[in-house]
């Protein structure tokens, strides 16, 4: 066979090649979901509302772990290699599980600055962000502020639209679903903080304690007081005598209840709360944190019911 030959069945080979992909690949294409994976089920619960029946989601916590030590099994590698998006929370919350698990996957989809990479932190207004370098030896696990921001419903409408403006990129052809989805979303929770605010109303100023510093940005947005933290730290169990610290201290500002997350002992708030008066409020920090608790919209429902319940329906 001559050289012109070669390339003349080279080139027709290509010809069908492409006539392939371009029939195949393009209606598969069309209607392939985007795989989107969420650190946390509270962000895999908000791409659903924003992403609909266009998206897969996998949560890689289970909404009764603790944010910071959670149980990241190896079968992640797998999704996380499939991932067209990755949704994290940021600010070292997931420093502790998640490296290992994105240099396992190689997907470049979702390493360094790539569309699918996103991190939600730097978007929201933090609290407690120290005001110098924190020794990470001391074991605090809050370094970069208060990692629980998805605990105030005003920024789950900022992780709605940050989902929103990230889908639109690496999905354009779904863009007007995706900010249509958006939009009812954030009028549902519009519609919803008003209908809580008021709930909440009678209680603000009410003094409480909580195990770690899960509940802050809930606290902030309906005027709810923290008095102290079971641990001394956020990520170190408490002495005996931070604990007997505790009790005047308690005591002086008439704390009403203690918020402990599903995963605590409950024994030291317990003891705690029998000498100051107090109950404990077992109050889930992530969706899926027990059974009534589905979806974003669901937990602010339960915690608003739960401390109505606990303090009764007037001050
Ligand atoms: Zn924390």
């Amino acid at each position: 066979m001559n050289t012109l030959s070669k390339r003349l069945i080279r080139s027709a080979g290509l010809a069908v090649a492409t006539f392939i992909l371009g029939t195949w690949t393009v209606p598969a294409a069309a209607a392939k979901k985007v795989n989107v994976v969420a650190t946390l089920p509270d962000f895999g619960a908000i791409a659903k509302e924003v992403g609909g029946d266009k998206v897969n989601v996998t949560s890689i916590a289970k909404g009764s772990e603790d944010p910071h030590f959670v149980d990241a099994r190896p079968s992640f590698i797998r999704v996380l290699n499939q991932a067209d998006v990755l949704l994290e929370g940021g600010a070292e919350l997931e420093i502790g599980w998640l490296p290992p698990l994105i240099e396992g996957a190689r997907n470049r989809r979702i390493i360094g600055d790539a569309p699918g990479r996103v991190k939600f932190s730097p978007a929201i207004r933090m609290l407690d962000v120290p005001a110098g370098p924190v020794d990470r030896s001391m074991g605090d696990v809050h370094p970069a502020g208060n990692p629980h921001f998805w605990l105030d419903p005003a920024n789950g409408k900022i992780i709605a639209s940050t989902i929103a403006a990230t889908l639109v990129q690496v999905d354009a052809a779904n863009a007007a679903i995706y900010q249509a989805n958006l939009q009812r979303f954030s009028q549902r929770l519009d519609a919803k903080i008003k209908e809580w605010t008021q709930a909440m109303e009678p209680w603000r100023g009410t003094h409480v304690i909580t195990y770690h510093k899960t509940y802050d940005y809930f606290l902030h947005r309906f005027g709810l007081e923290l008095v102290a933290t079971i641990e001394p730290k956020p990520g170190i169990e408490p002495s005996p005598t931070h604990i007997s610290a505790l009790i005047p201290q308690a005591r002086e500002k008439g704390v009403k209840l203690i918020f402990i997350e599903p995963n605590r002992n409950r024994r030291t708030p317990e003891y705690l709360a029998e000498r100051i008066g107090a109950k404990v409020l077992v109050l889930p920090g992530m969706v899926g944190g027990n059974e009534k608790v589905t979806d974003y919209i669901s937990l602010f429902d339960y915690y608003v019911r739960q401390l109505k319940d606990a303090l009764g329906k007037s001050p």
